[in-house]
């Protein structure tokens, strides 16, 4: 069995920069450009080894079962070529040993921004939204090439997508690999390009694409339409569209979570005599029961009738705040039944009674607004 630590000439503990020195110093005297063909086999032997021991992963499943425990691949460098070695040491080229690169390439996601009405996010709504995007060429199907033609091998790299050159370097002279420039590393060229596209694949278009709004919506969320933003280059797949919701204030309600608020102003007798007041909500007109007494600030909740919750079917509460409205500008007549009420109630002469402050308004509010 290969002992990957004794390849590379170090101990067991050998940290990962230890590991990497000792493989650059052999990598460079047992090069086949240095050394020649005779150091081939223990050249690749010291790449396989380096490979395994400088990644984490694979060093532990080694150091625990041997090269067994790497699966397939473990039998002495078997298909590890210098390009591997050259991509282990120097990161990947652009992936130009990886064979040609597909004209096709996955198209960019789109952000678009619709606004709807507070009552859409209430109950939710079918929208649609126009975007000018990137769509699949119709004249030739993203393939690219004028209809009837076709793409041709590419002359210089002969398919590969890329060219191989010798360069100097640590190692001696070696060959690298970058990717063709004929062709731009696709293997094929296009000779009589789609003319509706100039061999895009694709064009510009303005779309319209229906968008389903659920209730309960908020100004930020964001609704992803898998698929639906632009095509790539060269008929790639299309990317993802996200509509980005702002939810408009209306003029009556006001929002916090799933509950609406709305104020509504009733005159100082009504507040005491108590009525009935008639309030046009999302669901239609609603009876609201001012009781006799009810004082200012006072918080009347119909259940059921705010926002629609997100994750579920019921809904939130519409929270109705009074105000008392306290008449001003009395007229003669009016000025004098108000002294009368006032006579009987013995107010003629009232004194302020102070209340203690944790009873005040402040609080008051503090209560009947934190969800209660
Ligand atoms: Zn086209
Ligand atoms: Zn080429």
């Amino acid at each position: 069995m290969n002992d990957y630590y004794e390849i590379l000439g170090v101990p067991r503990t050998a940290t990962q920069e230890e590991i990497k020195r000792a493989y650059r110093k052999l990598a460079r005297k047992l090069h086949p450009d240095v050394a020649g063909p005779e150091a081939e086999d223990q050249f690749k032997e010291v790449g396989r080894a380096y490979e395994v021991l400088s990644n984490p992963e694979k060093r532990q499943m080694y150091d625990l079962g041997g090269e067994s425990a790497l699966g397939g691949n473990g039998g002495g460098g078997a298909g590890f070529g210098f390009s591997d070695i050259f991509e282990t040491f120097f990161g990947a080229a652009g992936g130009a040993s990886r064979g040609p690169a597909p004209r096709g390439r996955r198209g960019q996601d789109a952000l678009i921004r619709l606004e709807v009405e507070l009552r859409d996010a209430v109950f939710g709504v079918e929208e649609e939204v126009q975007v000018d995007t990137a769509v699949l060429c119709g004249t030739c199907n993203g393939t690219c090439t004028r209809p009837g033609t076709s793409v041709q091998t590419c002359a210089v790299c002969h398919g590969r997508g890329s060219v191989q050159r010798v360069a100097r370097s640590f190692l001696g002279n070696v060959m690298t690999t970058s990717p063709c420039s004929a062709c731009g590393g696709h293997g094929t060229t296009i000779p009589d390009p789609c003319p509706e596209c100039s061999g895009q694949g694709r064009v510009r278009n303005r779309r319209t694409i229906p968008v389903s709004v659920p209730a309960g919506v908020d100004t930020g969320n964001r609704i992803k339409l898998t698929g639906s933003g632009e095509v790539g280059p060269g008929g790639g797949p299309a990317g993802d569209l996200y509509v980005e919701l702002r939810v408009r204030p209306h003029p009556v309600f006001a929002r916090r979570g799933d509950d609406l608020y709305a104020r509504v102003e009733v005159p100082m007798t009504a507040a005491a005599l108590g009525t009935v007041l008639h309030l046009e909500t999302f669901d239609g007109p609603e009876e609201i029961d001012i009781a006799p007494g009810t004082q200012p600030e006072e918080v009347i909740t119909l259940e059921g009738l705010g926002v629609g919750r997100l994750n579920g079917p019921d809904r939130g509460d519409l929270k109705v705040q009074v105000d008392v409205e306290v008449p001003t500008a009395l007229d003669d007549r009016q000025r004098e039944l108000l002294l009368e009420l006032a006579t009987l109630r013995g107010e003629e002469r009232a004194e302020p009674r102070l209340t203690p402050a944790s009873n005040g308004v402040f609080s008051r509010l503090r209560d009947r607004f934190s969800g209660r």
